[in-house]
Order: structure tokens, then C-alpha cells, then sequence
């Protein structure tokens, strides 16, 4: 596979969008893209590209946030579900096209795939990490990981999951999300996350905090899916070259960069998205 910045998304989005690319695999394209809180039509709380329509805001002003995003992607909207902090999985399948809405809907899950192409999938975060994957031969998943999912297993569920549907080699995209330095949590936490992975906590005087990237790096490596954790921003410079097993960071932070919504925050807010796409 090739990566290349999307640099008219990223034009074209005035802002709405901090990070888009491209993969072309090998009878494929993938289009990617994360977005910011820029350039929507949301006020007050939600101000104002929020794309959640289950966190309060006016519904039909959702809709049209969701359509001016999809419009980059050249779709009037994008499939994002009922996020739970879970582990379940949903497919959408290339043989139910007919049936697959492209909209929100009401499923309880945390990871889509699809092999589908034109069917964009999303991930709706404020703090929690999303991932985005792309693999050989033509198949992509959207992971929303907080630090409850990664405990969960939702990451492992989700490459086994693709594993089954035939997926071999795998890029992975890190969104924006909180960072380790700001991610404090209790002791109750860090011990159910040191249990589970033996990495991820850092001590700061006498504090806990959290490294969701960390973990979710740790289990792609474990599993034999990536080697390699590089910075995102250095996309463009090996744009010629053939890449696989490498997990991209986005080295954004939810909680300190403004154009982000954060959980953390604020209590009452929006949610920015990781939305990618299949073409053939
Ligand atoms: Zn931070």
C-alpha cells in the first residue's frame, strides 16, 4: 500500500478537517479523514461541527454538519453507530448493499468493517481514540477505543474479525485523542488497565495517567499487525515508498488543542469523527 496527504480535502474543508489521506492498495483506494469542531452550524455547547446526534444537540443542525463533511467524501452522509465502550463488532457486508442505510443508526457496537466500497464508516470521539485501518485485499474498519473498549478487547475483536474476512497486511491510522500527559485517572482504573496490558500507566507525582495509544499500539505489536508506530505528519515525505505494519500517529491532543472537542473539558459537547472509505 501507498499513503499520500489528501491536500484538496484539506483545502476544500477551510479548516473542518485536521487530517486526511489517501491509501492506494493494490484494487483499491481508501479515502480517510479526521475532523475538528471547524466550520459547522452548531451553537452554544455544541459550537460547532458537532456530528453526534445522541449528545444533545439539535438534531437537524447534526444532519447538517454530518452532510458537509460527507460532501467531502463526495456522500450526503456516513454510517456512525451507538457507541458503548464495548467491545461488539458490526459488518457491513458488500452482499447486503441494498439494505446498508448511510446515516447514523441505531446500533450498539464500537468497531465497524466494511468491504463495501462507497460506504463510509465513522467513529465519533471526544478524548477516546479513534482507529482507523485499512488492509490488503481491500477492507477497512473504524474503531472507537476508549480506555474501557481497549480493556474490552475491542481492538483484538477487530483484527481478528477482519483476519476472518481475509484481511493480510494493515496500516493504522491513531486519531486525535487525550494524551498520556493529560489523561489522569484514578487508581481504581489503573489497576484494571496494568492488569490487563503491564503497560500504558505512567506515574507523575504519586498520579496515574493513561496512554490509550500506548496500549493500542502494544496490542497491534502483539498480534503480529504492526511494527512500527510513526508520526503522521511524516506521511508525505515516503509517499513513494510501499508501507505495511505500521501504525500512524496523529499526535494531536483532544484535551489541549481547541480545535478538538473534549470530554474532559467540557461535560456537555460535541463530538468530532474518523471517517474512512473504500472506492474501487
Ligand atoms: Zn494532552
Amino acid at each position: 500500500m501507498k499513503v499520500f496527504v489528501d491536500y484538496e480535502i484539506l483545502t476544500k474543508s477551510k479548516g473542518s478537517v485536521s487530517f486526511a489521506f489517501n491509501v492506494l492498495g493494490s484494487n483499491f483506494e481508501v479515502t480517510l479523514i479526521f475532523t475538528t469542531k471547524n466550520g459547522g452550524f452548531s451553537t452554544g455547547d455544541y459550537k460547532s461541527l458537532n456530528l453526534s446526534p445522541y449528545v444533545g444537540d439539535d438534531e437537524k443542525t447534526v444532519k447538517r454538519n454530518r452532510r458537509r463533511v460527507a460532501k467531502l467524501l463526495g456522500m450526503e452522509d456516513f454510517i456512525t453507530i451507538q457507541q458503548v465502550h464495548g467491545s461488539d463488532i458490526v459488518y457491513f457486508g458488500k452482499e447486503k448493499l441494498r439494505d446498508i442505510r448511510i446515516e447514523h443508526l441505531d446500533i450498539k457496537a464500537d468497531s465497524l468493517i466494511t468491504d463495501a466500497a462507497s460506504i463510509p464508516i465513522g467513529v465519533l470521539t471526544a478524548d477516546c481514540l479513534p482507529v482507523l485501518v485499512v488492509a490488503e485485499p481491500g477492507i477497512v474498519a473504524a474503531i472507537h477505543a476508549g480506555w474501557r473498549g481497549l480493556v474490552e478487547g475491542v481492538i483484538e475483536r477487530t483484527i481478528e474479525s477482519l483476519q476472518n474476512l481475509g484481511a493480510q497486511e494493515f496500516l493504522f491510522f491513531f486519531g486525535p485523542s487525550i494524551c498520556e500527559k493529560c489523561y489522569r485517572v484514578g487508581e481504581d482504573v489503573s489497576l484494571i488497565i496494568e492488569e490487563r496490558f503491564k503497560t500504558g500507566i505512567m506515574n507523575i507525582a504519586e498520579n496515574k495517567y493513561v496512554s490509550l495509544k500506548s496500549i493500542g499500539f502494544q496490542i497491534l505489536k502483539q498480534m503480529g499487525v504492526a511494527d512500527n508506530f510513526l508520526d503522521a505528519r511524516d506521511i508525505d515525505e515516503n509517499k513513494e515508498k510501499k508501507v505495511s505494519s505500521i501504525a500512524y500517529n496523529i499526535n494531536d491532543c483532544t484535551f489541549e488543542n481547541r480545535n478538538y472537542y473534549s470530554y474532559r473539558r467540557n461535560k456537555i459537547t460535541g463530538r468530532q469523527a474518523g471517517i474512512i472509505t473504500l472506492r474501487r
